[in-house]
């Protein structure tokens, strides 16, 4: 069994505390999202600026909003996978990688763009990132993720 996750975390601590009102006996919606992290609000607010209004999408969380891993990450924003691109090409050949790597760089154009039209405090800064190598081989590695940043 996991340990349970502290009640405390940072975006709790930086952020104003919101409630909201626990659901209450049967209701009717078009989607029922369960949790409140990045997966679940992502969703309900692609749902929205797709035309879906209030009621027609329920969010359920069973702690707070962010409790989870989107309240305790480090705040990075940038495309590709964490098993690295050879891996990707390995895993599902050169076409189906680029098209994957893509999506990956159009969510980070979408979360730009949704911090710029809802005024997100989020202190979003463009600037880069640093990434120390201590190999070669990892050296190689982000050499190459550098060139799909063009696919
Ligand atoms: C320490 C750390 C640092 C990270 N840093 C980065 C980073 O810098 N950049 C990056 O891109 N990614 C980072 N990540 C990964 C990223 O945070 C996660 O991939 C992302 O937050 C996952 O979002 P999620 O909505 O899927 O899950 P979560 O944020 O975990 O949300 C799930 C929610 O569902 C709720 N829930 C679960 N079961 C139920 C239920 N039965 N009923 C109702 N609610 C339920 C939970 O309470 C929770 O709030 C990091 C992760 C960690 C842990």
């Amino acid at each position: 069994m996991p340990e349970p996750l502290p009640g405390e975390h940072y975006y709790r601590a930086t952020s104003v505390a919101d409630t909201y009102p626990p659901l209450s006996g049967a209701t009717e919606c078009a989607v029922c999202i369960i949790g409140a992290g990045f997966a679940g609000l992502g969703t309900a607010m692609s749902l929205m600026e797709r035309g879906r209004c209030d009621g027609d999408v329920i969010v359920l969380e069973a702690e707070a909003v962010g409790f989870g891993a989107s309240g305790r990450n480090g705040g990075f924003v940038f495309g590709g996978f964490s098993l690295g691109e050879r891996s990707l090409v390995d895993a599902v050949g050169l076409d189906s990688a680029r098209k994957l790597y893509r999506l990956t760089l159009d969510a980070v154009d979408l979360i730009r763009r949704r911090v710029e039209r809802y005024g997100i405090e989020c202190e979003a800064r463009e600037e880069g990132v640093y990434r120390p190598t201590g190999s070669a081989t990892s050296a190689s590695s982000i050499a190459s993720s550098a060139s799909w940043r063009t696919v």
